[in-house]
């Protein structure tokens, strides 16, 4: 047989029926998709902790072998109405700013963005409720071996990975805590104080005025100065094919357990035992002070069911990215990162309050309307209604209109005021 006749050939076979071609990309994604198992437990003190667990989202509707999981942990304060609200609604919000059509790989690379526009999105529209709770949220998305994690607040994931390294994926946003964060609030036209009582020289964690709140980054929280910001750090790693596990809790856990002893409680332990275990010991430390949430995930090879108890391997304590509770805060300079914790392979870390900073520097303009999406709430706009997110102030002579994303008049006048740029006559007041 010739080339020519091969070629003929192959022309002449019939098209694999559809059916036919998701059943073999099932069977070749069940040898390498991971196995994700997953256990909760909580108490409640004050009933302000919130789950989230969707183990069966699909970025292309109709096609398992396109599927991802979410995991999510809210804690409110002073009330739940806004941790409710993100519950209901940030998963949502971050789909919807991810282009249609994406392949896994430039999914994976649009949904850090994506996330800081939702949680940016749900906040505004949170806050348009004129309600005045808040909420920590701890977001994560796992799809394969990939984990990403975006959070605002104090509440916590970390990763225990093959060889019993325990990393955060997190940052605390408690303003005791973050250095950085201090410099960003006061920068920004907040003030950072202890509580003044009866004349003493201040008691309790270091707070914001006005608003006297000790985390710099929420959801809600439409009564304190908007210098706390919805801007989550956002982290994503890829697991080794020999995975890993996470616990993803509120900071009743936290405040109990150190990261280290956390994971070293629950070892061996199938996911939704593990759980209870780390309440348990959380309580047991601790008493219940607080509400205490727990989220164990397991990512297993797909003929394993529980996480394996592996030998502990000798820790390089030169190296920063090992961390054990003590890193506080990460870089926020350099936006995508590439290296390598024990198994892990940190794919992006950013953790920047900057909107300019966090939505890159392509305009999305839709070719055939000439419309203008914005980069945060995703109205398509004509563009003479908003302006860029990298120009400056809105009253200010250096606008630059168009260098940058699109955003709209509304999500422009959030990011002015979270960076302090308020047009005069709306200063902030204590
Ligand atoms: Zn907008």
């Amino acid at each position: 047989m010739n080339q020519k006749e091969v070629f003929k050939m192959k022309q002449k076979q019939p098209p694999v029926p559809l059916g036919t071609l998701i059943c073999r990309e099932l069977r070749n994604e069940k040898v390498t998709k991971p196995n994700v198992k997953f256990g909760q437990a909580a108490l409640a003190k004050k009933g302000e902790d919130l789950f989230f667990i969707k183990s069966d989202c699909q970025r292309v509707p109709g096609n398992p072998s396109t599927s991802f999981s979410v995991f999510a942990i809210f804690d409110g304060h002073n009330g739940t109405s806004a941790a409710i609200f993100a519950k209901e609604n940030l998963l949502n919000n971050v789909l919807s700013a991810i282009p249609q059509g994406l392949g896994r790989e430039p999914w994976l690379q649009a949904l850090p963005r994506a996330l800081v526009a939702g949680f940016v999105k749900t906040d505004i529209e949170f806050q348009q409720r004129g309600e005045t709770s808040g909420t920590t949220v701890t977001f994560v998305v796992i799809d394969d071996w990939t984990v990403t994690v975006a959070s605002v607040g104090d509440s916590r994931c970390i990763l225990d990975a093959q060889g019993g390294i325990v990393s955060l994926l997190t940052v605390d946003h408690r303003l005791e805590e973050n250095a950085e964060e201090r410099e960003r609030v006061t920068a920004s036209g907040g003030e950072v104080g202890r509580l003044n009582v009866y004349g003493s020289n201040g008691v309790g964690p270091l707070r914001c005025w006005p608003g006297g709140l000790c985390l710099s980054r929420s959801i809600g929280d439409t009564d304190v100065g908007e210098f706390i910001v919805p801007v989550p750090h956002v982290k994503q790693v890829k697991l080794s094919n020999a995975g890993g596990r996470l616990i993803i809790a509120s900071d009743g856990i936290w405040d109990a357990l150190s990261s280290d002893m956390a994971a070293q409680t629950c070892r061996g332990l199938p996911a939704e035992l593990a759980a209870k275990v780390v309440v348990k010991e959380a309580l047991r430390s601790r008493g219940l002070k607080d509400d205490t949430t727990c989220l164990i995930v397991d990512i297993i090879p797909h003929d394993h069911l529980i996480f394996p108890q592996t030998p502990k391997k000798k820790q390089n304590l030169l190296n920063p990215l090992l961390i054990f509770g003590k890193r506080s805060q990460c870089s926020t300079k350099g936006a995508n990162k590439s290296s390598v914790v024990g198994d892990v392979e940190e794919l992006f870390e950013e953790g920047s309050a900057m909107l300019a900073e966090r939505l890159g520097k392509d305009s999305p303009l839709d070719s055939n309307s000439g419309l203008f999406r914005c980069a945060i709430c995703q109205a398509d706009q004509s563009s003479s209604e908003g302006l860029s997110v990298n120009s400056g102030p809105v009253f200010s002579p250096a606008s630059k209109p168009w260098a940058g994303p699109f955003l709209c008049d509304s999500c422009r006048r959030k990011k002015d005021a979270m960076e302090g740029k308020r047009p005069i006559g709306h200063a902030i007041t204590a």
